[in-house]
């Protein structure tokens, strides 16, 4: 049985994660929501996060701002600000793994994902870290990216993707997708595979120098991150 993991990003979304939360009841698939903080502070959003949590899946932390990696950012204090006031607002919907997953600016795994302070960070508060194995990029591609995602969880041993849950219009071919990986003979199930999680409950698993920025040793000219990169 070849196992699959959805997740969904960057939500809650009061115009698209009502219907993501449907389609998911409807295959009996559970999954896990990444949230951005500052949309928690909106009650109609928080309201979702909440339904999503009463109906089984897991709600993750997905920074504040959403707006620059912390491995790019060098401003005091952002690492509390980012993961500690989200899982504030997180509150009593947090999975008791305390499930963090860093803002990856395209969905790329590279050194802006963390910096020390926030390894650190996540290390003394028990955090697990949630990276990925599948970015189809359905903010790119609303309408084509179940065929990329198909191609890519092909190749992989138990693919952790990536959705959004934001108003691009890919959210519509979400039953379509879950209807393929299972023609295709993948199982949905709620657990991230092993090598997705760097982190576990604060106890370092696997080598995560290439995932944290090395501040004290490279230049730090580069240009902030556009917005609207997810
Ligand atoms: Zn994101």
């Amino acid at each position: 049985m070849k196992k699959i993991t959805l997740s969904f990003d960057n939500g809650p979304d009061p115009e698209v994660t009502p219907a993501v939360l449907d389609v998911l009841a409807q295959k009996g698939v559970k999954a896990s929501f990444f949230v951005v903080g500052d949309k928690l502070r909106d009650p109609e959003r928080l309201a979702l996060a909440q339904r999503a949590h009463a109906e089984g899946h897991w709600i993750g932390n997905h920074t504040f701002n959403h707006l620059v990696p912390l491995g790019r950012s060098q401003h005091e204090g952002v690492t509390a600000l980012e993961i500690g006031r989200t899982q504030d607002l997180i509150g009593g919907l947090a999975h008791e793994m305390k499930f963090f997953r860093p803002f990856g600016g395209g969905g790329n795994l590279n050194a802006d994902l963390l910096d020390r302070n926030a390894r650190d960070y996540l290390q003394k508060e028990g955090f697990t870290c949630v990276l990925w194995n599948v970015v189809p990029r359905d903010w790119e591609q609303p309408a084509q990216w179940v065929e990329t995602a198909m191609q890519m969880c092909r190749t992989i041993d138990h693919p952790l993707i990536v959705l959004h849950d934001i108003t691009t219009g890919a959210m519509a071919y979400l039953d379509e997708f879950i209807d393929r990986a299972e023609r295709d003979g993948m199982t949905f199930v709620q657990d991230f595979p092993a090598a997705c999680l760097p982190m576990v409950r604060g106890k370092v698993m696997f080598d995560m120098s290439p995932f944290i920025a090395d501040h004290g040793s490279r230049a730090y000219a580069r240009p902030e991150i556009r917005k609207d990169r997810l």
